[in-house]
C-alpha cells in the first residue's frame, strides 16, 4: 500500500429508516426536520475547528491536509443530496483538505437510485460501500432489515454502472440458522455482481441491543468459537480462490488499489479526526471521543462549546500494543523496524520464544522484516496479539 501522508476525517452521521436489533453504533430515526437541525450543527462543530485546530490537540494538531474523508453513520444515504453537499461544503471551506482526497459514503439499499448515485458522484464519492448484509429473504428479516434482495441485487447493480472507483458489498456471516452452504450463496450472489471490495462481518452480539436482551433470555446465542473459526477461515480461503484477497480480518479487495484508504489509517495510527455525536479520534499520544448523543452534543454546540466527552493520553506501552494488535489484524502485518523507530522495541529479541512458537503453529510468518498472521493467525488476530510481552 502507499504511506497514508495526511490524515483521515470521519463524519458520524446517525440517522437510519429504522433501527437493527444487532446495532451498537449511536444510531437514531428522524424525519427531514431532525436531520436539518443535525446538520447545522455538525456544520457549527466543523467551524470550531476553523483553520485545522484538532480539539484536544489544539497546537500539535497534524499540519497535513486530510486526503480521506469518510461519511458513515448511521445511514449517511438517508439525508438529501443537498445536505450532504452542505456539509461538504463546510468542510472545504474551514479544514485543510486535499484536492484528491478520497471520498467514501455508506449507503443503504433502499435509498439508491440511479438520481442519488449520480448526485453522489457528483459531490466526489469515490468509495461506496452498500450495506447488504444479505441476498436471502429470512436472512434479512432476521436482522431486522427493511430492504429485500431483489433491493440489494438491483442497488449493486445500479452502483456498479455509475462509475465509482470502487463499490463494495457488506455482508453478515455467522446467523445462528445458517450453514456453511448458505453463507456461500451470499458470497457466490455478491461475486456473480461483481463488486471490487467486499466487507464481510461476523454478527456479534451486543450487550444493550434487542439481540443482547434476547440473548439474556436465552433465546439467542452466537456462534460457537470452533463454528465461528471454521466460517472464517473458508471465507478468506474462497474469497481469495475467486480473485478477492483478505486484507484484513473482515476486508476484501480485488487490488490494493480498491483497499479502504480511510480504514487503513485506523489501522495503522495514523491520525483521525472525528466528528458527529459519539465519533472518536485519535492524534499522536491522545485519543477523545465526543458526546454519544445527540441532544448533549448538540447542547454543547449550542453554548458554543466543544462537544468532546472525554480524552485518554495513552502511555508508549499501550500505544506499541495497540499499535501490535491492529496491525496483525491486517496481512500487511507489521514493519518491525518502524516498530523500533517508533517504540524503541525490538519484538525479535524481546519475544523471540513468541514468534517461533506462532510460526511453529502456522500463526504467523515473518519475511523481509515483516511479521504478519496467516489465515488461521487472523482467525484469532486479538489472541494472537495478547501473546506478546510488551515492555514499559
Ligand atoms: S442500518 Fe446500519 S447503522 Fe443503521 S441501525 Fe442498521 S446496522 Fe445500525
Amino acid at each position: 500500500m502507499t504511506p497514508h501522508l495526511g490524515p483521515g476525517l470521519y463524519l458520524h452521521l446517525p440517522f437510519c429508516s429504522s433501527i437493527c436489533p444487532y446495532c451498537d453504533f449511536y444510531v437514531l430515526t428522524g424525519d427531514p426536520v431532525r436531520h436539518g437541525s443535525f446538520v447545522d450543527s455538525l456544520i457549527t462543530e466543523i467551524s470550531l475547528c476553523e483553520g485545522g485546530t484538532w480539539p484536544v490537540v489544539g497546537d500539535e494538531s497534524p499540519v497535513e491536509p486530510f486526503d480521506t474523508l469518510y461519511l458513515g453513520g448511521g445511514t449517511p444515504s438517508i439525508l438529501a443530496d443537498e445536505e450532504l453537499d452542505r456539509i461538504l461544503t463546510a468542510l472545504r471551506r474551514a479544514l485543510p483538505i486535499a484536492d484528491n482526497a478520497f471520498l467514501s459514503l455508506e449507503a443503504n439499499p433502499e435509498d439508491v437510485s440511479a438520481e442519488n448515485l449520480a448526485a453522489w458522484r457528483e459531490l466526489g464519492v469515490g468509495f461506496l460501500s452498500l450495506g447488504v448484509q444479505s441476498f436471502q429473504q429470512e436472512n434479512l428479516d432476521f436482522l431486522g432489515r427493511r430492504h429485500t434482495p431483489g433491493q440489494s441485487v438491483r442497488s449493486c447493480e445500479l452502483a456498479l454502472g455509475a462509475g465509482f472507483d470502487t463499490v463494495s458489498v457488506d455482508l453478515i456471516y455467522g446467523l445462528p440458522q445458517q450453514n456453511r452452504e448458505s453463507w456461500q450463496r451470499d458470497l457466490e450472489q455478491a461475486l456473480d455482481l461483481g463488486p471490487q471490495h467486499l466487507s464481510c462481518y461476523q454478527l456479534t452480539i451486543h450487550e444493550g441491543t434487542p439481540f443482547g436482551f434476547r440473548r439474556q433470555r436465552g433465546e439467542l446465542a452466537e456462534l460457537p468459537d470452533d463454528a465461528q473459526a471454521e466460517l472464517f477461515v473458508f471465507t478468506h480461503r474462497y474469497l481469495a480462490e475467486q480473485g478477492l484477497s483478505g486484507y484484513e480480518v473482515s476486508n476484501f479487495a480485488a487490488g490494493p488499489e480498491h483497499r479502504s484508504r480511510h480504514n487503513q489509517k485506523y489501522w495503522d495510527h495514523t491520525p483521525y479526526l472525528g466528528l458527529g455525536p459519539s465519533a472518536h479520534s485519535f492524534a499522536g499520544r491522545q485519543r477523545w471521543w465526543n458526546r454519544r448523543k445527540i441532544k448533549p452534543w448538540q447542547a454543547r454546540l449550542e453554548a458554543g462549546e466543544s462537544p468532546v466527552e472525554t480524552s485518554e493520553d495513552l502511555s508508549p506501552a499501550e500505544l506499541a500494543l495497540e499499535r501490535l494488535m491492529l496491525a496483525l489484524r491486517t496481512t500487511d502485518g507489521l514493519d518491525l523496524e518502524s516498530f523500533v523507530r517508533d517504540y524503541d522495541i525490538d519484538l525479535l529479541s524481546t519475544n523471540r520464544e513468541t514468534i517461533d512458537r506462532l510460526q511453529t503453529e502456522g500463526l504467523i510468518e515473518l519475511d523481509a522484516g515483516r511479521l504478519a498472521p496467516t489465515t488461521d493467525g487472523l482467525a484469532i488476530a486479538d489472541t494472537l496479539a495478547r501473546s506478546f510481552e510488551i515492555p514499559g
